[in-house]
């Protein structure tokens, strides 16, 4: 792996003469594989360099993988300046993580509204396919992709890249977990632990070190790691080399060399770890190392039962009336209603009747069995003042804390992050090895953005009559999208391949039927079941060209259906004459 930093400085871009050697334009890190895979991780000040060095190469067209970390300015604001963006037939996918509410399409098109910017994000030329995230697992081409999420005032994912037998971890912006670690001594414990697992054994960490501990006390809260923090977690995690990032605006070239120089001290006489300061402009290449590699998530995707993110509800019993009312207006910010109670005891006391998709409640010295109660699988976030906070950690090892005092935004960002980890998210499916022949196959037929055709339309005609629904498509099941080669009832093109239902079908070769998406996890947090077309019932069937399987015949409604074997032999039948027009030759 062939890595270069392009932009290095945290919050603010600093250009001037006392940034010349570390650079002054805000995060971006470029990571190539040897196979000729290109991620680029944020899209700072810095991706408008990359962007001209990309164009200057002179490769007809530029494709490439951006993974975002987050959406605050210092990490999009490259984005309406990255000039591969403008030119058609170049192919950028971006991944971030996924909100609440807005979509991260339009939460990028709001930085280029009129007021802000000459041009909207929908008229640059080239291809823009986004991708929104949770933790878990995500293949690009030969990288392995592992996201988790950081502390931060907005939710923000950590990405480790796993790629020619080599490991690396970007982790900005995060803040300790545990402020006490902020000094970078004491035990590494919960989340915290969790961080520095994520970072195990890797070749190099690029982690936030924008304060250092002295500068910390006065910086709780606004999301940042300390130097010292950065080197304790790399330490125990066996990462061979720190690249201290994200630098203070206000960090001269010399403070920088002098934090270097105290952090090597730090590690003692013979450091296992190799620590620097990023440099814009610097260059890194990571060896195959055995060592580095994580073992397999134990799913792709989490998920559990029909607690879904449409109609989210806390369930919180708090003392602290300040604490209370910041997460009330946290809550309230996502449009996620709150029930209160007096008591721990009584809110544990009514889980069952009111559902809640989150609980929180203030930590006590001796209600700590409370904690550990069962809740079923919903999510506890435990509140507990500073000078608590070691005893409530030991206490609720299972819990999510959140150390007072803390802003709306913190609380928010926890809060959506406990929603998305353990609601339930719709499953993206896994690309097997012959994915590569079955897409050659798929090419191979040349049919792919044809224009429509009776003899395909005629089939799905049949089909929505038949089986007496609304909609009918003839679905190929692309690298990245599924595109409709024939739609009756609906009248939309593709949709990206992530949402595609008939993604599982390929995947399992096999006849998928959901009787009712809602009800089924796999699907019941799918954008096209919560939004539009609102997608309750899926019946699709394999279309298979010699061994590859391409696509679907598919019918589609908005309410739940049963469907009995007689139409799903149907279905089958109607397929095999979509197969049939498939391998004549396009001109038909
Ligand atoms: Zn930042
Ligand atoms: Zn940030």
């Amino acid at each position: 792996m062939h890595i270069r930093f392009w932009g290095t400085r945290g919050s603010l871009p600093r250009p001037g003469p006392d940034t010349l050697c570390f650079g002054g334009n805000t995060s971006c890190v470029e990571v190539n594989t040897d196979s000729g895979t290109r991620v680029i991780i944020d899209c700072g000040s810095g991706l408008y360099d990359l962007g001209q060095a990309l164009i200057g190469a002179g490769q007809p067209t530029l494709k490439g993988h951006i993974l975002i970390s987050h959406t605050h300015w210092d990490h999009i604001q490259g984005i309406p300046f990255f000039a591969p963006f403008f030119k058609p037939g170049n192919q950028w996918d971006i991944y971030a993580p996924k909100g609440l509410g807005q979509s991260l399409r339009d939460t990028l098109a709001g930085q280029m509204q009129y007021d802000y910017f000459p041009l909207r994000l929908d008229q640059m030329g080239a291809t823009i396919r986004y991708h929104e995230l949770i933790e878990g697992d995500l293949h690009i081409n030969d990288v392995k992709v592992r996201m988790q999420y950081l502390n931060h005032t907005a939710l923000t994912l950590g990405y480790r890249l796993e790629g020619d037998g080599a490991a690396l971890v970007y982790a900005c912006d995060h803040e300790p977990f545990s402020p006490q670690l902020a000094s970078g001594k004491g035990d590494i414990l919960g989340r915290d632990r969790q961080h520095c697992e994520f970072l195990a054994g890797a070749d190099l960490v690029i982690h936030d070190a924008q304060f250092t501990a002295p500068e910390y006390a006065n910086k709780i809260g606004w999301g940042h790691s300390t130097v010292e923090y950065a080197v304790a977690m790399c330490r125990a995690s066996g990462a061979a080399r720190l690249a201290l990032t994200h630098h203070d605006p206000l960090r001269t070239d010399r403070a920088i060399e002098e934090i270097v120089r105290n952090a090597c001290d730090q590690c003692g006489i013979s450091p296992a770890l190799d620590i620097f300061a990023a440099a814009e402009g610097q260059e890194l290449r990571l060896r195959p190392n055995s060592n580095a590699l994580a073992p397999a998530l134990s799913s792709q995707t989490t998920s559990s039962d029909a607690v879904g993110l449409a109609r989210p509800l806390l369930l919180m019993a708090m003392k602290d009336p300040l604490a209370a009312n910041t997460i009330r207006e946290a809550a309230q910010a996502d449009g996620i209603t709150v029930v209160e109670m007096s008591s721990e005891a009584q809110a544990l006391a009514n889980v069952r009747s009111v559902q809640p998709s989150l609980i929180i409640l203030e930590w006590e010295q001796d209600h700590d069995e409370l904690y550990n109660k069962s809740s079923g699988d919903i999510p506890i976030i435990v509140v507990a003042p500073i000078e608590n906070e070691a005893s409530a950690r030991t206490k609720t090892p299972d819990a999510e804390w959140l150390i007072k005092p803390f802003s709306s935004a913190y609380a928010r960002t926890r809060i959506r992050a406990c929603l998305l980890r353990t609601a339930c998210h719709w499953e993206r499916v896994l690309t097997s090895d012959e994915e590569e022949k079955r897409l050659a196959a798929l090419h191979d037929l040349g049919i792919l953005d044809t224009p429509p055709e009776e003899r395909f339309d005629r089939i799905t005609r049949l089909a929505a009559s038949i089986l007496k629904v609304p909609i009918a498509l003839v679905s190929l099941v692309d690298r990245e999208r599924q595109w409709f080669k024939s739609t009756c009832g609906m009248n939309l093109a593709e949709t990206s391949r992530e949402v595609s239902f008939c993604s599982h079908a390929v995947a399992s070769r096999e006849v998928l039927v959901v009787s009712d998406t809602l009800q089924d996890p796999r699907f019941s947090d799918n954008p096209l079941v919560t939004d539009l077309p609102r997608i309750r019932f899926y019946a699709g069937c394999p279309i298979f060209v010699g061994e590859a399987c391409v696509g679907t015949l598919c019918v589609l409604d908005a309410r739940p259906r049963q469907i009995d074997a007689e139409r799903v032999r149907l279905l089958c039948e109607l397929a095999k004459l979509a197969e049939v027009e498939l391998q004549k030759s396009p001109s038909g």
